[in-house]
């Protein structure tokens, strides 16, 4: 396959809407002639909808994914005083949210195959204070949860499935959602289902956490002007509800599309004789990796020259996460030192994200990985 000899983007997020353009104009158009901005039939049916994609039983939209994980700590009545267990090799979101609950963050170590939390890491930090581990399932591979439920029943913890960007994805035949007792999802526009905006939801099967979820997001109230509880303004807009509706029906074929571009690079790396010096990722049996991100490793000296020598060459690429939850400034107070999470530290180093979107072509994918081919040849030379 030739390469395309234009620029690679990193995401294209302008496809889907070339693609569903009448649909999404006619969406946005019919929220406008509702006069309802905010909640409404929209958010209430698209709820439905994507609870059910999922196979939760209730859905609750918010305005991001952020006001995802704080709404399910807070129902879960997490708060000063408390623990809750995360990995420190995640977006920040993850970590800050139980900040924003007053409680207390404290970091696990993950697994350097998946970059997910390491289940063998977090009974060592469980405490009497412990109420809560949030797995997150990075990139769109599920956490072993199976070994996460265990910890979790025999210390009666909660889980909070931080599934931001695993939308459809997989484990044990089940989608992320219904993985925990509630799941946080995400819907910034570059994650596997995008809305326009910032837009989020929380799944739950427990009809007393949907009842309060709902309440947290208005400002704490069940009946409009008598407040509850302390809540938020954690609303989603009706116009994110309708472009979401109408993207939904799709998202199972673009997950395939993400799939097979992620086995098209798979190959294509072997091909360059490139897997020596690129791990590629690896899927865990019994998963569906839905590839949100196609993100490989490389030698962690090579690792910024090759970003470099990418974004010189007009493609893509994206370092996710740069510095590991527990070294950053805000974090200082938490007492966590360089060194306390090695494999979360050492990850940090040495991965990279190549362009990934369910309709880059084969051409786009060849001209990524003829780029890291250049890069690697020029390399050695100077070494030499
Ligand atoms: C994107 C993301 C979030 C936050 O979602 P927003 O919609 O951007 O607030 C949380 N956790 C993870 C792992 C994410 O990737």
């Amino acid at each position: 396959m030739k390469p395309t000899s234009g620029p690679v983007p990193l995401c294209d997020i302008q496809a889907q809407y070339r693609a569903l353009k009448d649909g999404i104009d006619a969406a946005v158009l019919r929220v406008l002639a509702s006069g309802q901005a905010i909640l409404g039939p929209e958010v209430a049916a698209f709820e439905q909808e994507t609870a059910a994609f999922c196979g939760a039983r209730f859905g609750v939209g918010c305005g991001s994914g952020t006001d995802a994980l704080v709404l399910a700590l807070h129902a879960l009545g997490i708060g000063p005083g408390d623990e809750v267990i995360v990995p420190p090799f995640t977006f920040f979101a993850t970590a800050s949210a139980v900040c924003r609950v007053g409680a207390k963050p404290v970091f696990a170590d993950i697994d350097p195959v998946t970059f997910n939390i390491d289940p063998s890491q977090i009974e060592a930090r469980i405490t009497p204070a412990t109420r809560a581990i949030v797995p997150v399932h990075l990139f769109g591979q599920c956490c072993d949860m199976d070994a996460v439920w265990d910890i979790a029943e025999q210390n009666r913890l909660h889980v909070i499935e931080d599934a931001a960007q695993s939308f459809g994805s997989e484990y044990k035949g089940k989608r992320c959602g219904t993985l925990g007792a509630v799941a946080c999802l995400s819907f910034y526009p570059t994650k596997n289902l995008g809305a326009l905006g910032d837009a989020g939801l929380v799944t739950t099967d427990d009809p007393a956490i949907d009842k309060k979820l709902r309440a947290l997001r208005v400002h704490g109230s069940e009946v409009k002007y008598y407040h509850k509880f302390i809540g938020y303004n954690m609303r989603l807009d009706a116009v994110h509800a309708a472009v979401l509706r109408v993207k939904l029906p799709h998202v199972a074929n673009w997950l395939n599309g993400r799939e097979a571009a992620a086995q098209r690079y798979d190959s294509l790396i072997e091909g360059a004789n490139l897997h020596g010096f690129m791990r590629r990722p690896t899927t865990r049996p019994e998963r569906r990796h839905t590839f949100n991100q196609y993100v490989v490793r490389v030698p962690a000296h090579h690792r910024d020259a090759l970003v470099k020598h990418m974004k010189d060459s007009g493609v893509g690429v994206e370092v996710y996460y740069p510095l590991s939850l527990h070294q950053q400034e805000c974090f200082k107070f938490l007492g966590y030192r360089t060194g306390d999470f090695p494999t979360s530290e050492h990850a940090a180093g040495e991965v990279l994200a190549l362009p990934m979107f369910p309709e880059i072509t084969e051409q786009q994918q060849t001209r990524v990985v003829e780029v890291i081919g250049t890069y690697l040849r020029q390399s050695v030379r100077r070494a030499a």
